[in-house]
């Protein structure tokens, strides 16, 4: 199962890329399901935990479990400052420019919905929200909640058929009515790369806020929050090789400023009393109560893992697998790829001429392959494609030929079965 990379087939000149060391890093691509060798194509949903990682987490309940930020005892001080080294990795990996700028959440849908509370109390009826046709329900809903809320309208970028959105009709909608437009950077249930930088640019040209959903792009991509001037950036820590119930909300201090509090409780105070309460400052301020405080040091340790193999090489990687897919893909008969962007990141959506994603992708996991069934959280999607759902295959740095040659294996044998 030995796959290296010969440096002269790839632009990066000097790649180095050993997936099966990569591959021991992770106790669980070791594993069997009902009998077969496990092949984990489910990267999109959430990626696996390496030993580097598990470690961290073990250590943390070994050696220095404890409240933070506030006992002034020797546990209590270590886990604080592992905490906040930890905020410190995260934002050198944004390039935030101030640690205050990252805020710790339990993830991408608690980010959004802590940015979309806080404009309640600054849009009125009248303004106008753009969403795109190519979001995660996460990034759906909670704008929808906020438009009933403040008599805001929403409005939808629409897509085409290759699964990429209409730049021009896009155009059409900002007005001076617009004060939020929110996009993810890749499309889950198709891998499409959005066009981020030209989207955040034209929304400040009528003084729009930006809020970009990274938690699909930041497995492969390294995004620079200051150089693509974005106002609000969100992911999670599990789709990057970390724990589940932890990511982050990357805010522009000046936002992060204007925007109310979230929750309230402890941490977020700076005074409390019956009478009046005031708040701590950044980024306390959105963190009432006790955090994840083990999760948040193991986000940091997972970015590490990944920043040592490098993100142009998991790019560049990630890249072969997604056409040597695709292209075995399409000598099936019958299969239709949904969403094919130039664009894209190691995506594959796919439905089988009078096969039912779902009867699919349950022969694939008797076969031990994980794949992923559904509307993917993305609903309107699908309602664009008159699909009821589709098959997705999505890729990870620690995947291989071989296993795709595995999954083709068993597409096809799923397909002589079911039609
Ligand atoms: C996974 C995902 C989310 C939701 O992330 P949670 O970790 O479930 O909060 C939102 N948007 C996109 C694009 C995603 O891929």
């Amino acid at each position: 199962m030995g796959l290296t990379f010969n440096p002269m087939n790839t632009k990066t000149a000097e790649i180095s890329f050993d997936v099966e060391k990569i591959r021991k890093d992770f106790p669980i691509l070791q594993r069997e399901i009902n009998g077969n060798p496990l092949v984990y194509f489910d990267n999109a949903a959430t990626s696996q935990t390496p030993q580097q990682v598990i470690d961290v987490i073990v250590n943390y309940y070994s050696n220095y479990n404890a409240n933070i930020h506030r006992g002034v005892h020797y546990l209590s001080q270590v886990a604080t400052d592992k905490y906040e080294q930890a905020r410190e990795t995260i934002r050198a990996h944004f390039n935030a420019a101030h640690v205050h700028e990252i805020i710790l959440t339990s993830g991408t849908t608690h980010s959004i919905n802590l940015v979309a509370s806080g404009f309640s109390t600054m849009l009125e009826k009248g303004d106008e929200i753009i969403v795109s046709a190519l979001e995660h329900h996460s990034n759906i809903v909670p704008w929808q909640m906020l438009c009933e809320k403040t008599g805001a309208e929403l409005k939808v970028i629409p897509m085409t058929s290759l699964g990429e959105l209409s730049f021009e009709e896009y155009a059409k909608l900002l007005s001076d009515r617009t004060k939020l437009v929110v996009v993810n950077h890749v499309s889950n249930a198709l891998g499409t790369i959005n066009p981020i930088e030209k989207i955040i640019k034209k929304a400040h040209e009528v003084g729009a806020a930006v809020l970009i959903d990274g938690a699909q792009a930041a497995p492969h991509i390294k995004a620079d929050v200051q150089a693509l001037d974005v106002d609000f950036y969100t992911m999670s820590a599990h789709k990057v090789c970390g724990p589940t119930g932890v990511g982050m909300l990357y805010g522009k201090e000046e936002w992060l400023t204007k925007l109310p509090p979230y929750q309230g409780g402890g941490e977020m105070i700076d005074q409390v009393s019956f009478e009046k309460t005031t708040y701590a400052g950044l980024p306390h301020k959105f963190e009432a109560g006790t955090p994840n405080i083990c999760g948040g040091i193991a986000f940091g340790a997972a970015l590490d893992y990944m920043n040592g193999i490098g993100f142009d090489q998991i790019a560049a990687y990630e890249e072969k697998l997604l056409h040597y897919a695709t292209d075995k893909l399409l000598e099936i008969d019958g299969v239709k790829i949904i969403g094919t962007s130039k664009q894209k990141t190691a995506v594959i959506s796919f439905n089988i001429h009078g096969v039912h994603p779902y009867d699919m992708g349950t022969i694939m996991d008797k076969l031990g392959i994980a794949v992923r069934t559904g509307h993917h959280c993305a609903q309107p999607i699908m309602d664009y494609y008159h699909v009821p759902g589709t098959i997705r295959a999505s890729f990870s740095f620690y995947n291989t030929k071989e296993e795709i040659d595995l999954f083709i294996k068993a597409v096809n044998k799923a397909k002589m079965m079911l039609s």
